[in-house]
Order: structure tokens, then sequence, then C-alpha cells
């Protein structure tokens, strides 16, 4: 009697399959040489416009500019204490900690990282799953805090905020019970969910709310600002807290991006598995060391993809993600994001910057990071893909499990390359950049 035929493969290094193919009738199919996505883009359904849609303008109004969304410089109190912010000292930039509410208006803060006030993981889910306490700083910034007539009432309205917002009983009769104040002080100042939010909402003398601030309107100095903030939150929130096993860095801008406001923040967040995307890319780094630079930098090199360099990072057309994207790669590998050189992260915030130019502050995006964490002793660039939310997923997508794209790679570069050249004759982009 012979064995039944055994659907289970021999042990052995997966086959890889060619990320872009172009068929005879000019369909690009890809696949994604990191995770399997697979992606087709179809001849005659490419030339959509890419800002889809382009709102009316109106016009701002000088005396509002400041008060339009609640990460406006004006309506500082409305959001959480900061747990730093970054203001500008002579040339470069000073980090200030421990502000206390009757301080927000005494610098200018370029940027500011703030708990986020609803978070994703609580800080009762960290407490109460793996013991986490408040590290000795947040503790004494919070008594701090509480101890002004200021600090208390916004601390006692944003505790409100949050009670009413997960339907706490005993939140209306005011003023909010001592105990009740207290307990969500402490998570309010010891959340492992952050956001950085830029000063500005709009451009520097905006006339009219399309001319949105976002990381492309940023100078290089100030995207390489708020990259090193980012990479210091994440680094703290791994140090602080012992069970935080990976650190989710992204940004969501403007609406159909998922964004609450069209004002530029960026989110770090705790989590307390590593996550399905990076424990399956690192069994394949254990057989393909290489994995991020064949298929990344080098690939794209090939298929002509490159948009532009500096000495140590590359960005390029990413291939095979739901939605046409652009990728920064730092070309170190060897080392966590807060672990690289000064060089280093500017060399990576000036592509990262160069993506979002090249993109445009109308197409809504997601910016995506992903890094070495600590745990792992494997070779992972820091990197990041900005996906540009330009369709919307529908029901062949949720029953094949194959995305149908726009715009295949070579007109994403194209779009890029066109904005590019404008940019780099108006000095817009670092001039460390090499533009492919
Ligand atoms: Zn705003």
């Amino acid at each position: 009697m012979t064995e039944p035929p055994t659907r289970e493969r021999p042990t052995r290094e997966r086959p890889t399959r060619e990320p872009l193919t172009r068929l005879p009738d000019g369909t690009i199919k890809q696949v994604n040489p990191f995770n399997d996505t697979k992606v087709w883009t179809l001849p005659g359904r490419s030339s959509r416009p890419l800002e889809h849609v382009v709102p009316v303008p109106l016009a701002v109004d000088p005396d509002d500019a400041d008060r339009i969304c609640a990460f406006c410089p004006a309506r500082k109190l409305e959001t959480t204490p900061e747990v730093a912010r970054l203001v500008r000292s002579g040339d470069g930039w000073r980090e200030l900690r421990g502000v206390l509410a009757e301080e927000v208006d005494d610098t200018t803060a370029e940027f500011r990282l703030i708990p986020n006030l609803f978070e994703i993981l609580t800080y009762d889910y960290w407490h109460l799953t793996h013991g986490y306490v408040p590290t000795p700083e947040s503790r004494a910034h919070r008594e701090a805090y509480l101890a002004t007539a200021a600090g208390r009432s916004h601390i006692a309205r944003l505790a409100t905020i949050r009670m009413r917002g997960r339907g706490a009983v005993g939140v209306d009769p005011e003023p909010l019970s001592e105990a009740d104040l207290h307990r969500e002080a402490v998570g309010l100042f010891a959340g492992n969910h952050q956001v950085i939010v830029a000063r500005r909402h709009f451009v520097e003398d905006a006339t009219l709310d399309t001319q949105l601030a976002g990381s492309g309107t940023l100078t290089p100095d100030e995207h390489d600002a708020y990259t090193g903030l980012a990479i210091r939150a994440m680094r703290d929130l791994y140090h602080d807290n012992p069970a935080a096993r990976y650190v989710s860095v992204f940004q969501n801008w403007l609406r159909p991006g998922g964004a609450s406001f069209d004002h530029l923040h960026k989110q770090v967040v705790a989590i307390d598995e590593l996550g399905v995307q990076i424990e399956r890319e690192s069994a394949r780094l254990h057989t393909e060391p290489d994995l991020y630079e064949r298929w990344g930098p080098t690939y794209a090199a090939e298929q002509g993809l490159v948009i532009a360099r500096t000495p140590t990072a590359v960005a390029f057309v990413g291939i095979g993600h739901r939605f046409p994207s652009l990728e920064a790669h730092s070309l170190v590998v060897d080392r966590c994001p807060w672990e690289l050189t000064h060089d280093e992260v500017r060399d990576f915030s000036d592509v990262l910057h160069v993506c979002h130019a090249a993109t445009g502050v109308g197409v809504p995006s997601n910016e995506e990071w992903h890094h070495k964490p600590p745990s792992l002793d494997l070779p992972m660039p820091l990197r990041a893909v900005l996906k540009w939310r330009v369709s919307t997923l529908a029901g062949f997508e949720g029953g094949t499990k194959i995305y149908v794209n726009t715009l295949d790679p070579w007109a994403v570069r194209d779009h890029a390359r066109g904005r590019l050249r404008g940019l780099t004759e108006r000095r817009q982009v670092s001039s460390r950049i090499t533009i492919a």
C-alpha cells in the first residue's frame, strides 16, 4: 500500500518570487518582497487623478489660524500635559521636559510630545497585565503639575473627558472627586501611546485652508528634529516599559488617511508583542540576512525605481503595497534607531522628507515605520513606508486578498521625480540629497 500523497513540501528555503511581473496586455503584478501582499495594476485604470477629492479652498482668517483644531498652538491645554517639547536654540534645538500648565506659552514649541488622550493600549492594560508603573520622572511631573491651580483644572478637565469617553459612572457631579482626579492623572502622565504634534496647522502666511503644513512643507532641519524626537520617544518607551516588545511609529495624514485633525502629528505606540509582520520577516532573515538590502534599495535600483539617496539612506517606490507607496530605507542594518549616529538619522530623515515633498500635501497618506527592536539581534534597517491613500478597497480586494492599485510603480516614480525637480530648484529639499 502506498502512502497517500502529502501536501507538505520538503523543508527548504522559500523560493523567491519575482516582485514585479509585466504581462503582455500591460498588467503589472506585484508581490511584496517582505510580506507577500499581492497587488495588480490593470491597464486603463491607472489614469485617475492623484488628489481625487480636492476640497474647495476657503480663506484663512489670520486671527483663527492658530486655533483651528485641538493640536493648534493656541489650544495647548486641550491636549494632555507634555512629556517634552522642542524649541529653537540658536541654530539648533533644545528639548524641554516637565513643562507646567502655567508655562505652556513661555516658549515656542516647534514639536510637542504628548500622551494620547485615548490610547490604543491604556495605562490600566499595562499596569494590570504587566505590572507597569510610572517612572520616577513621570511621577514627579504629575505631582508638580497637580500642585498648581491651572494644572489641576487642566487635569480635571481631561480626566472628565476620558471618564465620559469610556462611559464611567460618577463623572457628572462637579468637581471631580479627588480619587477620580488622582487615578486618571496617573494614566494621563504615564501613557505608552504618545503623539508628536508639529506647531503649524497651515504653512507660514497661508491665505487658504488647503495650504496645510505637512511633513513635506517642513524644512529639512525641522523634519530632522521631528524624526529625532520620534526616535527618542521610541527609545524611552522601550526603556521605561520592560513589557514593551515593539514600538510602532506611524503618521496618518488627512481624514482619508485616518487622521482626526488636518494637523501634522506622528504617533508612537508601545505594544506587548512583536507583531505579525516582524515575526514573519525575522524568520526569513535567518536564511536571507541581506533581505532588506536585496529586495529594497538594490531591487529598486535594478527596476529604475530609486527616487533619491543620501550617503546612508535611499528613497524608492515601494512594491506590493495596498496603496501606491514610497519607501525610505536606512542602509544601516545592525543597530536600533536610537543607536544611529546623528548623520545616519539625518540621512534617513532627508530621504523620508523627500518622499513627503514628492507626494504633496494634498495627498492623504499613512507613514509606517519599521525597525529593529532591542530584543532581536537581526539585520533590520530603520525604514518607513509612505502609502498614498488614493483609492478605496472594495469587495474584490476583500474576497481575493489581491489589491488593485491605480498607479503602477513607474507612474509613482514619474510623479515623484516630476515634483522633486521643482523642489530641488527651489532648494526645498536637503542639500545632502542626490536625486536619482
Ligand atoms: Zn491645528
